[in-house]
């Protein structure tokens, strides 16, 4: 099923994220975590592609997996900065033998110890390339605060019409903890004419180094308001997991309450996460 079409019945349209474990062995850490999202019911789950296709094969083999097995729909993410686009061919042709049909089609980041590209490579190219074949639902990545490297909010927003122009049919933000920033960024989509469904992507702080990490590589904004919840709770772990459970309850009761289309969670693999929010704020009764 293609994934658009869940959008068409039921909002908002309720999705999760997980990445691959970076080792094959360690695949059975990953069937625990699937199994136990899959009980709460979400619409689709999406597979992250690590860094340079680093986890491209567990990409497409967990997305089989979780569709064979539990019947959820999946999203497979697929990054092309570090592929020809004969690889690209392969890995479409490998997505579409499992019964894949659904890519969040990105550029990706080059890994750290890879060369500068010579000539630029972006989203809109994937996603054209994907679009040529008929055969899949393509979403595309979408920044509230604007991508971490473009000069403006403006400036990318009209990058991101080109991919919605190539073939994008769903955005997906990236994670943001001021919903007024998203709202304000919505706006934005509707003076620029662009019309397709977005999920609110929703990241659960856990742990400092976690929130550290993410918004340096990103750059989202920390408010007052949470950076007060991180001061007060540095040093006590589980305290610090309780309030970033219940600042991220927060935002998706509020989203829901603005009739968001789709809230997509980045789970970071810990269900129990997962649980507690879709208990807690009533995404699924
Ligand atoms: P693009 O849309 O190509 O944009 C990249 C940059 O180029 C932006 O600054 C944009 O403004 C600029 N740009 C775009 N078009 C043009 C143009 N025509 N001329 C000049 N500049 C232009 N990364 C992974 O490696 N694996 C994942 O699984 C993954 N999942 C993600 C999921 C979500 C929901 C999000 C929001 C991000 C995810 N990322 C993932 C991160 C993403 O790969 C990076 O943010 C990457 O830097 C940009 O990818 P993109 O597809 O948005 O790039």
């Amino acid at each position: 099923m293609y994934i658009g079409d869940f959008f068409k019945k039921r909002q908002p349209v309720v999705s999760f994220e997980i990445f691959p474990p970076k080792q094959t062995s360690s695949f059975e850490s990953i069937v625990t975590t699937t199994k136990q999202l899959s009980l709460l019911k979400p619409d689709f789950i999406s597979i992250t592609y690590g860094a340079g296709g680093s986890t491209q094969r567990n990409t497409l083999e967990i997305a089989e997996y979780i569709k064979k097995t539990y019947a959820i729909e999946t999203l497979a993410h697929l990054t092309c900065i570090s592929n020809t686009t004969q690889e690209i061919e392969a890995i479409l042709d490998d997505l579409q033998s499992r019964g894949v049909k659904n890519i969040l089609a990105m550029r990706g980041d080059l890994p750290a110890e890879a060369p500068p590209l010579t000539t630029p490579v972006y989203a809109k190219q994937l996603i054209a390339q994907i679009k040529k074949r008929q055969q899949f639902f393509i979403a595309a990545a979408a920044y509230p605060e604007g991508h971490i490297e473009c000069s403006s909010l403006e400036q990318d927003i009209l990058y991101l019409k080109e991919k919605v122009a190539a073939g994008a049919e769903l955005l997906i933000s990236q994670i943001f903890f001021e919903n007024q920033l998203l709202y304000a960024f919505m706006d934005k989509l509707q003076q620029a004419n662009i019309n397709v469904a977005l999920s609110a992507g929703i990241m659960p702080v856990f742990s400092l180094p976690q929130i550290q990490r993410i918004t340096s590589l990103c750059g989202a904004t920390i408010p007052a308001k949470l950076q007060v919840l991180l001061d007060k709770y540095a040093d006590k772990p589980q305290d610090l997991e309780q309030a970033g459970l219940e600042y991220a309850q927060q935002q998706i009761s509020d989203l829901c309450a603005q009739k968001i289309q789709g809230i997509h969670i980045y789970t970071m693999n810990k269900p129990h996460l997962a649980e507690e929010i879709v208990k807690n704020t009533g995404l699924r009764k």
